[in-house]
């Protein structure tokens, strides 16, 4: 697969993504030839920079001069996000490139600002009619997250979005999509027999979601203080991750059947009544803690956060999906900052044997069944069963079939960002995220994210290095379940 001959022009070309992702990504997807020499990458930010002085900064040391795809094809737009100025002098560029790069009036606008710049990015571009391609050239804009901030602003963030492009131009990205082992899910699940028929209620007993980080907030206080860990993590990837290993299987892997399914499964969880959420949402803010070897600051602490913030950094939750194949399983998810492991797995917890011919005692050292997905880091897929321990007596103990990623395949796998930019500029969508997607995660999280923010009591804490608070504990315990750590 290569791309099409395209520009890509990028907002937000003096920040941290572009320099930390987006470059290296058109970096990687030149040097591994999925570009031709019809490719151009245009800069736009406020910062007063010139083509060179944008080269220098994006593009570092790479000696983009041997790669035909860029060589001569890095440049810089400066301006103001609401100025029609800006867009006239980048739909002049653009036409100055469609002939003297050969890429053929198609565009791909990435979207790498903070959010409050996309609606005025969006106008801009439908002010200087470059929303609308001409002849077979196509022109696509790609969305960073966080795409609104709860679901009506998504709502009015969407009405922008297509008063000046149709769903089919529009490419809203979750980074987590574009990691192999998020795709391994559908690989494991679709393309095999054995593990469909006991994907279900009757075999599974329920089901965690694990997006635990080591780090803290570090340098991301102020943005982070308006997110929180429900819509930095839960909104998007954790729930990304969910539909994809509960959904029902699609007819075909097209971009639409996918997303159909995606979108069936988030309708239906259940949203929980205004009395439940305590019961079925857990908040916590780290302070400070750390291991033997290393003391780490509270959040509260940290720079750019209020000392009196009350923003949750982990957040955990019981979720109920409403329809044949799960009715009646519980599902867990939860993520944290400043956890003990940095891990992102997915684990199907299965249900006891009907009647165990052994005695309890016999069997006390082994954990129930699990089939785990690991996402990240040592990406691969765990078998957790009982096995006899070897000696004179029967006793039976938890062991492991591990299928290591790394080790299985020699291939490389291309970064989240490099997949997904080649995607969005091939035009497929299938690991992007439809408007009714959003729409779906965003209901499902309000609720909670409301009632955390007119709840005035104490937030509860955990300590850094720590599994989170004590209630997430209750939370799962309250089913006679918990959490595995680990195991
Ligand atoms: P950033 O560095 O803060 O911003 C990118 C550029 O946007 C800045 O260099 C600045 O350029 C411009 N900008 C900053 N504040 C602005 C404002 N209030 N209004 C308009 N323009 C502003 O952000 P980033 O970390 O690169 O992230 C960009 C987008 O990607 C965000 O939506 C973020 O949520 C998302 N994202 C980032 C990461 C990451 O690893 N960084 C990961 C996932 C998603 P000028 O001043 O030169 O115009």
């Amino acid at each position: 697969r290569s791309a099409p001959p395209a520009t890509m022009v990028i907002f937000g070309a003096s920040g941290d993504l572009t320099r930390r992702k987006l470059i290296p990504a058109v970096l990687n997807l030149a040097r591994h030839k999925r570009l031709t020499q019809q490719f151009a990458v245009v800069g736009v930010a406020r910062s007063q920079l010139d083509d060179d002085q944008f080269a220098a900064a994006a593009f570092g040391d790479a000696d983009t001069r041997s790669m035909p795809s860029l060589h001569g094809g890095i440049r810089y737009v400066s301006g103001g996000y609401d100025d029609p100025a800006t867009y006239a002098r980048l739909a002049e560029l653009l036409v100055d490139l469609d002939t003297s790069r050969g890429v053929a009036g198609n565009r791909l606008f990435y979207l790498a600002t903070p959010p409050q710049a996309f609606p005025k990015i969006i106008n801009g571009l439908a002010g200087a009619g470059l929303n609308r391609p001409t002849g077979d050239s196509f022109a696509r804009v790609v969305i960073e997250k966080p795409y609104g901030h709860h679901e009506t602003s998504a709502r009015a963030l969407d009405a922008c979005v297509h008063r000046a492009f149709d769903e089919s131009q529009v490419f809203r990205i979750d980074h987590y999509l574009g990691k192999n082992t998020v795709q391994n899910v559908m690989a494991l699940r679709f393309a095999n027999a054995i593990f469909q028929p006991i994907w279900n209620r009757s075999w599974v007993d329920h089901v965690q979601i694990t997006v635990a980080e080591t780090l803290g907030v570090g340098s991301r206080g102020s943005f982070y203080e308006h997110a929180g860990a429900m819509r930095d993590i839960v909104q998007n990837h954790v729930l990304q991750v969910l539909a994809l290993a509960l959904m029902e299987p699609p007819a075909s892997f097209s971009a639409e059947a996918i997303r159909n399914e995606k979108v069936k499964l988030l309708q239906a969880i259940r949203l929980p009544g205004d009395r439940d959420i305590d019961d079925l949402a857990v908040r916590g803010q780290y302070t400070r803690g750390g291991t033997r070897f290393e003391l780490m600051p509270g959040y509260r602490e940290e720079p750019g956060v209020d000392p009196l913030s009350r923003t949750e950094t982990y957040a955990a939750m019981r979720l109920d999906v409403d329809n044949w194949r799960w009715a009646g399983v519980p599902f867990y998810v939860r993520t944290g900052k400043r956890l003990p492991s940095r891990v992102t797995e997915v684990v199907l917890q299965f249900q006891r044997p009907p009647h165990l011919p052994i005695s309890a005692a016999q069997v006390r050292e082994m954990d129930p069944d699990a089939l785990i997905l690991r996402i990240q880091p040592d990406e691969g897929i765990t078998l957790r069963f009982g096995a006899k321990v070897p000696g004179h007596s029967f006793r039976v103990r938890s062991a492991s079939m591990e299928f290591s990623y790394g080790d299985t395949f020699r291939e490389e796998s291309p970064e989240a960002y490099e997949r997904l930019l080649l995607d969005a500029l091939i035009g497929d969508p299938t690991l992007f995220i439809r408007s009714d997607e959003v729409q779906q995660c965003w209901r499902i999280v309000d609720p909670i994210i409301d009632r955390w923010s007119q709840d005035d009591r104490p937030i509860p804490t955990y300590e850094a290095a720590s599994w989170g608070p004590m209630d997430a504990d209750r939370l799962i315990g309250r089913s006679g379940r918990v959490w595995r750590n680990g195991n």
